[in-house]
């Protein structure tokens, strides 16, 4: 669990500062007393500290927030927990987490939601705050007491692993959003034109002889979605968007409301459809990997600002059953311990945005977006809680099964090279993790 007893004092040292929140990216030290920020500033005194980080050469920011991962409890244990998926998340930099809720059973009532927060509070590492089933058992016929799962503590609504799919069910839990001041996630996949679908629907699908999946499964969803929540004044979050054809919708929407938001992923960023192939069971994932013309576009949605959140969609799955032939194993990759040097490496080291930017869309956009802006979270400032990541920028390290924390290893960047890696995370006032060149080490 969180320690509630944090350092006395903690000093980050000469590091470049950014905090995207406030505009700050200047070289500063911070400054850490009894789990909150004392100080932003050049040369602080280190007398009496107890702890000091020395950060020359590093970037530090504000605690990264993933706001999609599946920590695969209650019920799929053996992939991951709430006690491993937050040392992955920690291994990754992230000193927040919202989890999803495709568990057995699903956060679909109050009492559920309460049993989550038990469970996190009784092991996580990090902080987690859990987004809740919009449909009763999360089988998209019946919708929720949504009112009553935001009171337990749903940070946002979500039937993620399906859409939510019929219309009248759909604007009602818009309407039920916005009355309760939340976003509504969508996984954006028209259940009617991906039945049996295993892979983007093109030459690869065709060769590999398997049943394609259409971009505009997604681009459709997301047209029917926004022009819906617009219509309702309703806040709406298109999740990890795969395809070209959804970005000139999303473009146009957020131009309407400030309330329509998407999220890309480590893997949508970085990868095509032409990693399946060899039947690769561990690039498939759902919405799937598509064209080079697809994650490009991604990548310009991001430097453009239609797509201003990055989030994994960490989702683990034991060896066996990523073992079955690629028709049968399930979707999902895991993304908290490379997801960091994947978003630099797609959008940093391309030169489509800096580092600024980066940190923007892992800090306080997701914040915002889970309305945890309001507790704080997502920004660096004197008096509020301490969670900080320090990333070494330049570190170049080879991404393997060691270097994961969680249960799962299911990922098609084993064996990448990668660059970039938080090396310290402060969660709450307290030195959760550190990295050195000699391994990794979670206190
Ligand atoms: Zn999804």
């Amino acid at each position: 669990m969180i320690d509630q007893n944090p350092h006395q004092s903690i000093l980050i040292r000469g590091g470049r500062v950014i905090d995207p929140a406030s505009g700050l990216d200047a070289a500063c030290d911070v400054a850490i007393t009894g789990g909150t920020i004392a100080a932003i500033a050049p040369d602080l005194p280190a007398a009496g500290v107890d702890e000091i980080i020395d950060a020359a050469g590093m970037i530090v920011c504000p605690g990264l927030i993933d706001p999609h991962v599946h920590l695969r409890e209650p019920g799929g244990e053996a992939q991951e927990t709430i006690e491993s998926g937050t040392r992955a998340a920690l291994a990754g930099g992230f000193t927040t987490v919202c989890s999803m809720p495709n568990t057995l059973p699903p956060p679909d009532t109050a009492c559920r939601v309460e049993d989550l927060l038990e469970r996190i509070q009784a092991t996580a590492h990090c902080r987690v705050f859990p987004v809740a089933a919009a449909s009763v058992n999360r089988n998209g016929e019946h919708l929720n007491d949504i009112a009553s799962l935001v009171k337990a503590g749903a940070v946002a609504i979500s039937d993620d692993g399906d859409a939510l799919w019929p219309d009248e069910l759909m604007e009602a839990a818009l309407k039920a959003c916005r009355s309760a001041d939340v976003a509504f996630m969508q996984h954006c996949q028209d259940p009617t034109m991906t039945v049996g679908s295993a892979m983007n629907e093109g030459a690869v699908s065709m060769r590999l002889g398997l049943t394609g999946w259409p971009d505009v499964a997604e681009s459709s969803v997301i047209e029917r979605d926004a022009s819906m929540a617009i219509g309702v004044g309703a806040r709406y979050h298109a999740q990890h968007v795969s395809a070209a054809k959804s970005i000139p919708i999303l473009a146009a929407a957020r131009e309407q409301s400030e309330h329509i938001t998407a999220e890309a992923s480590p893997h949508h960023l970085n990868l095509t459809e032409d990693a399946c192939d060899g039947y690769d069971t561990s690039a498939k994932v759902n919405p799937p990997l598509r064209t080079n013309a697809d994650m490009l576009a991604i990548r310009e949605a991001v430097a453009h600002g239609v797509i201003t959140v990055l989030a994994t969609d960490h989702a683990p799955h034991t060896g066996d059953a990523k073992q079955l032939p690629f028709d049968q194993a399930p979707f999902g990759l895991i993304g908290l311990e490379s997801a960091l040097p994947l978003y630099a490496r797609a959008l940093v080291h391309t030169g489509l945005i800096g580092w600024p930017k980066l940190i923007e869309h892992m800090t306080i956009n997701p914040a915002r977006l889970c309305n945890l802006d309001r507790l704080g979270l997502g920004a660096l400032a004197v008096g509020g809680p301490a969670d900080v990541t320090v990333i070494n920028p330049d570190w170049e390290w080879p991404f393997n099964a060691d270097q994961c924390a969680g249960l799962s290893v299911n990922s098609p960047f084993m064996g990448w090279d990668l660059k970039g890696r938080a090396v310290a995370v402060v969660v709450n006032g307290r030195i959760c993790m550190t990295w050195h060149k000699s391994g990794g080490l979670i206190a």
